[in-house]
């Protein structure tokens, strides 16, 4: 049994059993045996703050860092792989995600400090549910699925079907065990992110990414997609902007009216402490106009 140190700010931990399986084969018997009564622990960075402001209680933490299935990036063809329990840092920091899909370095260098990227791992940023973070717009505007392991079944569920509402996914009991992203030749995304003035690196008011594939014959785009943070229960993709750039070059007219388009019709922001919701939609205005500009610019790509 373990309990953690007092902390002045937060409080101390409540007791819970603490587990540290080594294989995937005992993470996925230990989940079985404890049948629910468990919270999966990746970094920590989101998890263990909650714990402390009593904002939930788990009697048994399962501890996946020393998983090594769960660890590395690597190619598989078209298709990069991302471990569980890659950091946010190390996936930034890769020359294979860099070269195959540069947007998902730029959001991600931008994932809170440098102590927090080197403990917060892709798959906690995208289980935990958070409207507002920084790996699912560009995940989402990218085309990518996760690998849900659960009681003798798994599944592969587009990230698209896969945020449910503030702080709900789809899994049920299962571990998020790989990230797929398809990395087409020639593709060119963009990530904005638009945070508080004195620590851009926090919780984003509004986040922005956009992906395409120029089909240099006509001048439009193949898979031309866009994707918001912080403004709907869930990270979205702005499908109605994305119906009105289908098959055509982006001009500034269009890219404008695209843009307004995802401000008034795709984002569905509220007011908080973090923006009111007017600020927030014309935000998204701005950066999704800056974005498709930028991905029409005669450059290879973010970086
Ligand atoms: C000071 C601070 C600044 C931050 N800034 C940002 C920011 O700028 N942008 C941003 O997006 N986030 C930010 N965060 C949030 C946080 O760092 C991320 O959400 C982080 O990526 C969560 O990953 P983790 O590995 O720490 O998850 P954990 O805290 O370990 O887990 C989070 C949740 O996901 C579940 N979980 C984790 N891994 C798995 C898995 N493989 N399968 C199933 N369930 C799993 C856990 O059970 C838990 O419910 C910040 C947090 C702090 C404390």
């Amino acid at each position: 049994m373990f309990c953690g140190t007092k902390s002045p700010m937060l409080g101390r931990l409540p007791f819970f059993d603490y587990y540290r399986p080594t294989t995937l084969a005992e993470t996925l018997t230990a989940m079985e045996r404890l049948d629910g009564n468990l919270c999966v622990l990746a970094g920590g960075t989101d998890l263990l703050v909650a714990m402390k402001e009593r904002r939930g209680t788990h009697p048994a933490l399962l501890d996946i860092k020393a998983v090594p299935e769960l660890a590395g990036i690597r190619a598989d063809n078209g298709t990069l792989c991302l471990g569980a329990t890659v950091t946010t840092r190390a996936v930034a920091a890769s020359p294979l995600v860099r070269e195959r899909v540069p947007v998902l370095c730029q959001s991600l260098k931008l994932l809170g400090s440098m102590q927090i990227g080197n403990r917060a791992t892709i798959g906690g940023n995208l289980s935990n549910g958070s409207p507002a973070s920084d790996s699912a717009p560009p995940l989402l505007a990218l085309g990518a699925s996760v690998k849900l392991v659960g009681k003798a079944k798994e599944r592969w569920v587009p990230l698209d079907n896969f945020f449910i509402g503030p702080k709900k996914t789809v899994i049920e009991g299962e571990l998020l065990v790989e990230v797929r992203v398809p990395a087409s030749p020639g593709g060119r995304g963009i990530f904005y992110k638009l945070g508080p003035r004195n620590a851009p690196e926090d919780i984003c008011i509004v986040s922005a990414a956009v992906y395409g594939v120029p089909d240099g014959e006509t001048g439009a785009w193949k898979e031309l997609r866009i994707a918001l943070g912080a403004v709907a229960p869930t990270p979205i993709r702005a499908r109605i902007a994305e119906e009105r750039l289908k098959g055509q070059p982006l001009e500034p007219k269009l890219v404008d009216e695209a843009a307004r388009i995802a401000a008034d019709k795709d984002a569905q922001p509220i007011s908080d402490i973090r923006g009111s919701a007017d600020y927030r939609r014309e935000m998204v205005y701005v950066l999704v106009k800056r974005a498709l500009e930028q991905i029409a610019r005669d450059n290879p790509g973010a970086t």
